[in-house]
């Protein structure tokens, strides 16, 4: 499909774009915007063509890309384009499940200007793993993001409230505890695997597609997000490029449908995104600059201010003689010290950092 002729007279170059690069995933999250898993395919882009995305974002003034999928790493050249994003000035986000890391994608993954974002679902690793729907997940993660941390690579994680009773607070305090600082909660969104077989609608979207960022898929299509994947209707392969694609009276309209920031202050709401964490891309600066504070999400930490003694608010104080989340879940989570000792968990104020 090639760009209509007829042009806005200009466009609003985007601070972040994501690269899609595959379909393909070791995982099948039941949330996944994209379907992604093992059966599905890298699509039609060709490394040269995203060589060529790449070099454009830079002509264009893009600030970043972030290589997403899929699981980025399992595209054939995923490295290439970092060092090739890098090479013309970008910076560069790997948004990777962590599942599996070889020696050479930590030495791609350490260089400056590379950031790692990672999916994070609870602090009990058979949730967690239902979540992927591949046992052992959690662990293999849980140790890549202590690995990323001890190599000095800065990474990010977001947590996705799947289904009711998820322990992502909890997940929350572990990554706290283990070093992760910037963290984002999320709510799946009806899109993909996560839509239950219904077509996707705009609520689905956070009101950021278009505005500071866009997706290009596996296939080349332009789309206000990966989230917003079923607006995209243009493509970069076509002649003019991405930059036709951003002056194209079609990719005028879809932004113009698109419904504005539900928050007041225009912030990226606190549930803007899904899964592989799109919408904390730099587009997001108010996210993801700043570590949320555990206030907004109700938690009970050193930082939670509602009552001036947040550690004592009985959702968190053993001595209120709630029982440890790990006990009704059936297990103390990984980081806690197998005693269950309520002193340990991470409603504890000196566990939390
Ligand atoms: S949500 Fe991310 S990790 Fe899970 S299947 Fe989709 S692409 Fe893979």
């Amino acid at each position: 499909m090639t760009a209509t002729t007829e042009r806005p007279a200009a466009f609003n170059v985007p601070a972040s774009v994501e690269l899609e690069l595959t379909g393909k995933c070791q995982l099948s999250c039941g949330h996944c915007y994209n379907d992604s898993g093992p059966q599905m395919s890298h699509g039609t882009m060709t490394l040269d063509d995203w060589r060529a995305v790449i070099s454009e974002c830079a002509e264009l003034g893009v600030g970043n890309v972030q290589l997403i999928g899929g699981e980025p790493t399992a595209y054939p050249g995923w490295a290439d384009l970092v060092d090739h994003a890098l090479s013309v000035g970008l910076d560069v986000e790997v948004f990777s499940n962590l599942y599996h890391v070889t020696a050479k994608g930590w030495a791609v993954l350490s260089q400056p200007g590379v950031r790692l974002g990672t999916s994070y679902y609870s602090v009990n690793a058979g949730e967690h793993d239902r979540v992927t729907n591949v046992a052992g997940s959690h662990a293999k993660t849980r140790a890549n993001i202590i690995e990323a941390l001890e190599r000095g690579i800065p990474i990010r994680a977001g947590i996705v409230r799947c289904h009711d009773g998820q322990l992502e607070e909890l997940a929350r305090q572990e990554l706290l505890a283990l070093g992760v600082h910037h963290i984002t909660l999320d709510d799946a969104r009806g899109v993909g695997r996560g839509s239950g077989g219904q077509a996707p609608t705009m609520d689905a979207l956070c009101g950021n597609c278009t505005r500071g960022r866009l997706a290009v898929l596996p296939d080349g299509t332009v789309a206000p997000c990966v989230i917003g994947r079923w607006l995209g209707s243009e493509n970069v392969k076509a002649q003019g490029g991405l930059r036709g694609v951003l002056s194209s009276q079609a990719w005028a309209e879809t932004a113009a449908g698109i419904p504005p920031k539900r928050t007041a202050t225009g912030a990226c709401p606190p549930n803007d995104s899904n899964d592989c964490d799109p919408s904390n891309t730099p587009a997001c600066v108010p996210k993801y600059d700043v570590a949320p504070g555990p206030a907004s999400l109700g938690a009970c930490t050193p930082n939670d201010s509602n009552d001036c003694d947040p550690s004592n608010t009985p959702a968190c104080a053993p001595a209120y003689g709630v029982a440890p989340v790990p006990v009704l879940l059936g297990g103390c989570p990984p980081s806690d010290s197998q005693s269950c000792a309520p002193t340990e968990t991470p409603c504890n104020p000196a566990f939390a950092l």
